[in-house]
C-alpha cells in the first residue's frame, strides 16, 4: 500500500489505516486499550469529509460522553486544518436520540419543548404514583421501581412487553401496571426520561417507516465508539438506522410484519416482544443478509473494557457483530500507543484471569518505563495524604496536574481526596460526579426556568411553588393535584383555575394568584429579554435570591455564588430552550475545564481517557472488587470488576500507582480490610511494592518484603489463606465492612448524590 496520501493518514499503522480507508460496508475494530480505536474513528471522519463522501450533517457519530464528542470535533479540526462546520449528529446516544425525538415529539404525544427528567424527578414522580395506588413506599421504594423501569427501557421493553415474571417482582405484580401509568404521566407532564430518548425513537421508527427512511437516507456513515457497552435499546436503535434505505423491510428477526403500521394498538409493541427481551441481540432476517442492505457502519470496542453490564450493556453486541452485520470486516489492532511496557504487562496479566473473553495480543514499542507500584497504608486518610504528597512531587517536577488522575471504585471515596486537596490548595475537578447542576439551589433555579419554558412541567412547578415559603403547603399542593388529575390539566393550569374559586383560604389564594401572575409575566418577558437577564429577574422577583441572602447557614454564601455562576453559564447558549437542553444532557462537569487540575473520578467515568499519572486507591476486598457486585452477580460480577481494574491500569501512560489501606471508615464505621485479590493477580516482574509514607500498613514492620504477588502470602503473615477465602472469612466476620454497609458504589451513586445514574454519559449524563 502506498504510504502517500493526506497528511492525517501518515503515522497510522497499516491496520489502523485499513480501518480508516475501508469506507464501504460494516467494519468492526475489535482491539485492546490504547490501540488507537478512537483515533481511528476520528481519522475516519476526516477521511470521509476530505474525500467528499459525505457532508458533516450526514455523519452519525456516537461517543460515550459529551466531552468525548467535543474532543473529537477538536481533533477533527486539527486533522483537516480548518474548523469543522456542523456535525450536528456527533454526540452521545442520548443527545442524538433526544434530538430526533424532539423533531417528532408529537408522534410520542409530547411537545417539542418536552423536559428530560433526571433520576431525582423520576423518583419523585414514581413516589406520587405509589401513593396514589396506596403502595407502601417503605416496602416498595420508588427508587427500586425506577431501577426496574430503567432496566426495562435499556432492554427496549415497553410496558406491555415486560415479561410477566419480571413485572411481578415489584409490589405483588403491580410493576408492569406502574410502568404503564408512569409512561402516561410522563406524557401529561410533557416529559421524557433518559430511556425514552431512545425507546420512543425506536417506536417512531417502527411505526413510521417513512421517517425511518428519511434518517437512513441522511446518515451516509455511522460510527460508534465504545461499542462493547451498548445496551439492547441502543443496539436496536443503531440497527434500524444502519439499514440501507433501499431495504424496504428494516425489521429484525422475531418481528411480525405489521401491515398498516399506523395502527396504535398492540401490534407494534408485540413486534418487539421477541426481538427485545433476548439475552442475545436479534439477528437480521435472512433476506437482509446480502451486502448492501447494511450500510457504512463502523463500530470500535474492546470486550475487555465492558464495564456497564449492571446498566444493561450487552457485551454480546460486540461478540456478534459480524453475525448481525453480515459481510463485516473485522480489524484487530495490536499495538498499544499509550502505556509503557510494565503498565501494559500488568494490565494484560490481570485481565488474563478472566475466562469470558476473546483474548488478544497487546504489545508496545515503548520502553518498559517504571513498574506499577503498590502501596499499603494504615487507613484511607493516610492513603489520601500519601497520594497528596506524591502529587505535590509530580507538580514540583514541573509536570501538569492535568496529567494526574485519581480513579476510585466508589464515589464516596472521593470526599477524602477532596478534603485533602482543599487543605493542600491543589486544584482538582470531579468528573462525572455530583455535579454543579445537581446542587439544590441550582435545581430550584432550574425548576423556575423549566416552568417558564414548559408550563406543563408539574415536577418543576411542585418543586418551587412553595420555595421560598409562600404559605402554599402540602394541603394546597394536594388540592392542586386533585384538581389537575380530575381535569387532566397541568398543575400550573389547575392553579390558575383554583385562584378563581373560593376553595383556598384567602391568604393562600392570594399568594398562588401572585405566583401564576409572575409566571405569566416572565413568559411574556421571555420574548423581549435575553435569557440570562430573564433568569436574574426570575431569581430576584420570586424572592429566591433573598431567601438565601437571609439564610444564616454556613453554606448560604456559597449557594448565592452558585446561582451567579448559573446565570453566567447561560451566556454560552443562544436561548433558554438550548440551555435547558444542555442541562438535561450534560454528563460531565464543564466548569474549570481549562484550569490545570487533578482529575478525580470513578473508574467507570474514566473510560476512553488517558493520563501520564494514574492513582488507583482502595484496592481492597469488598471495595474493589465490590462486595455488592460479587454478592449479586457472582463470577460474572467478579469478571466485570476485573475488567474495571484493567480499564483503570490502561488509563496510565507513564505511571500507575495502586494503593490499599488496612483500615477504612465507611459511613462512619471503621473496619479492617484486606488487600484486593487483584493484587495477587498482578505479575511480580512488573510490580514494585513501595513503603507507605506512614509506613504503618503492616504495623510498621514492613512485613511484605516478598515481591511475588502470585504468592498468597505476599501481603504478610496475617492472611495466609487464598484471596477468595480471605474475603469469605472477612465477610463472615464483620457486618460493617466495605460494601456491606449499603452503598456508595457507583451503581448506587444516585442514592447519595442524587446524580442521575441513568445518564449515558455518566456519568455521561
Ligand atoms: P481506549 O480503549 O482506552 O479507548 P483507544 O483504542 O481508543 O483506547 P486511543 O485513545 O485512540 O486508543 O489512542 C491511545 C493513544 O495512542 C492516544 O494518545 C493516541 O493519540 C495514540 N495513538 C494512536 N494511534 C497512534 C499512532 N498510529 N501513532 C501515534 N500515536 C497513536
Ligand atoms: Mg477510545
Amino acid at each position: 500500500r502506498a504510504s502517500v496520501g493526506p497528511k492525517y493518514l501518515s503515522g497510522l499503522n497499516p491496520e489502523q489505516r485499513e480501518a480508516v480507508e475501508t469506507l464501504d460496508g460494516p467494519v468492526l475494530v475489535l482491539a485492546g486499550a490504547g490501540t488507537g480505536k478512537t483515533r481511528v474513528l476520528t481519522t475516519r471522519i476526516a477521511h470521509i469529509l476530505s474525500q467528499g463522501r459525505a457532508r458533516p450533517a450526514e455523519i452519525l457519530s456516537v461517543t460515550f460522553t459529551n466531552k468525548a464528542a467535543r474532543e473529537m470535533k477538536h481533533r477533527l479540526g486539527q486533522m483537516l486544518g480548518h474548523a469543522v462546520e456542523g456535525m450536528p449528529w456527533l454526540g452521545t446516544f442520548h443527545s442524538i436520540g433526544g434530538r430526533i425525538l424532539r423533531t417528532h415529539a408529537e408522534l410520542a404525544q409530547l411537545k417539542s419543548n418536552f423536559t428530560v427528567l433526571d433520576t431525582d424527578d423520576q423518583v419523585r414522580l414514581l413516589k406520587q404514583l405509589l401513593q396514589a395506588d396506596n403502595i407502601d413506599d417503605k416496602r416498595w421504594p420508588a427508587r427500586m421501581l425506577a431501577g426496574l423501569i430503567d432496566g426495562w427501557k435499556n432492554r427496549g421493553l415497553t410496558p406491555s412487553q415486560v415479561p410477566a415474571g419480571e413485572a411481578a417482582v415489584f409490589a405483588n405484580g403491580k410493576g408492569g401496571k406502574l410502568y404503564a401509568s408512569y409512561q402516561e404521566r410522563l406524557k401529561i407532564l410533557n416529559a421524557a426520561d433518559f430511556g425514552d430518548l431512545l425507546l420512543e425513537d425506536i417506536r417512531i421508527f417502527r411505526e413510521h417507516p417513512d421517517i425511518l427512511r428519511q434518517y437512513q437516507q441522511r446518515f451516509k456513515f455511522i460510527l460508534v465508539d465504545e461499542y462493547q457497552d451498548t445496551n439492547v435499546a441502543q443496539y436496536l436503535w443503531l440497527r434500524l438506522l444502519s439499514q440501507a434505505p433501499s431495504s424496504t423491510s428494516p425489521r429484525l428477526r422475531g418481528e411480525v410484519a405489521s401491515q398498516g403500521d399506523a395502527g396504535e394498538g398492540d401490534s407494534p409493541q408485540a413486534e418487539l416482544v421477541e426481538a427485545a427481551p433476548h439475552p442475545n441481540p436479534p439477528a437480521v432476517k435472512d433476506g437482509e443478509r446480502e451486502k448492501g442492505h447494511v450500510k457504512n457502519i463502523c463500530c470500535v470496542g474492546d470486550d475487555d473494557q465492558s464495564i456497564y453490564g449492571w446498566r444493561g450493556a450487552e457485551v454480546d453486541n460486540i461478540l456478534r457483530f459480524d453475525h448481525d452485520f453480515p459481510g463485516a470486516k473485522v480489524i484487530r489492532l495490536e499495538r498499544n500507543y499509550r502505556s509503557t511496557g510494565h503498565i501494559l504487562a500488568a494490565a494484560s496479566h490481570l485481565i488474563a484471569h478472566n475466562e469470558g473473553r476473546l483474548g488478544k495480543t497487546l504489545r508496545t514499542e515503548d520502553q518498559d518505563g517504571e513498574k506499577v507500584t503498590v502501596t499499603g497504608s494504615w487507613d484511607s486518610e493516610e492513603e489520601a495524604r500519601g497520594i497528596g504528597e506524591e502529587i505535590e512531587q509530580i507538580q514540583r517536577k514541573g509536570e501538569k496536574l492535568n496529567e494526574v488522575a485519581i480513579l476510585v471504585r466508589a464515589s464516596y471515596q472521593m470526599r477524602e481526596f477532596e478534603d485533602r486537596f482543599v487543605t493542600l490548595g491543589l486544584p482538582y475537578r470531579v468528573i462525572g460526579g455530583p455535579r454543579f447542576y445537581e446542587r439544590a439551589e441550582i435545581r430550584d433555579a432550574l425548576a423556575y426556568l423549566r416552568v417558564i419554558n414548559s408550563p406543563a412541567d408539574d415536577l418543576a412547578f411542585e418543586r418551587i411553588v412553595n420555595v421560598p415559603k409562600r404559605g402554599l403547603g402540602d394541603a394546597t399542593v394536594q388540592m392542586l393535584h386533585d384538581h389537575a388529575r380530575k381535569r387532566r390539566i397541568p398543575l400550573f393550569e389547575a392553579a390558575r383555575a383554583v385562584v378563581e374559586t373560593d376553595e383556598l383560604k384567602p391568604k393562600a389564594r392570594g399568594s398562588l394568584r401572585e405566583v401564576v401572575a409572575q409566571f405569566d409575566r416572565w413568559r411574556a418577558q421571555r420574548e423581549v429579554t435575553a435569557h440570562t437577564d430573564l433568569a436574574q429577574i426570575v431569581l430576584d422577583e420570586s424572592g429566591y435570591t433573598e431567601m438565601w441572602q437571609k439564610d444564616r447557614s454556613a453554606d448560604a454564601a456559597g449557594r448565592l455564588e452558585n446561582l451567579k455562576e448559573l446565570v453566567r453559564s447561560m451566556e454560552e447558549f443562544e436561548n433558554l430552550q438550548g440551555f435547558l437542553e444542555h442541562i438535561s444532557l450534560v454528563m460531565d462537569r464543564d466548569s474549570g475545564a481549562d484550569e490545570d487540575a487533578v482529575s478525580l473520578m470513578t473508574l467507570h467515568s474514566a473510560k476512553g481517557l488517558e493520563f501520564d499519572n494514574v492513582f488507583l486507591p482502595g484496592w481492597e476486598e469488598g471495595l474493589f472488587p465490590s462486595q455488592r457486585t460479587l454478592d449479586e452477580q457472582g463470577r460474572a460480577g467478579l469478571e466485570e470488576e476485573r475488567r474495571l481494574g484493567h480499564v483503570g491500569l490502561t488509563r496510565a501512560r507513564r505511571r500507575a500507582m495502586i494503593y490499599f489501606a488496612t483500615n477504612r471508615r465507611i459511613h462512619g464505621t471503621w473496619s479492617t480490610t484486606i488487600p484486593s485479590r487483584f493484587l495477587d493477580e498482578l505479575p511480580a516482574a512488573n510490580v514494585e511494592i513501595t513503603e507507605s509514607k506512614g509506613g504503618s500498613a503492616w504495623g510498621g514492620t514492613g512485613g511484605y518484603g516478598a515481591s511475588r504477588f502470585d504468592d498468597m502470602e505476599a501481603f504478610g503473615s496475617t492472611y495466609s489463606t487464598p484471596g477468595w477465602q480471605r474475603a469469605q472469612a472477612n465477610r463472615n466476620r464483620g457486618g460493617g465492612r466495605n460494601g456491606g454497609g449499603g452503598g456508595g458504589f457507583e451503581e448506587e451513586a444516585a442514592t447519595f448524590s442524587s446524580s442521575s445514574s441513568s445518564g449515558p454519559d455518566f456519568g455521561s449524563f
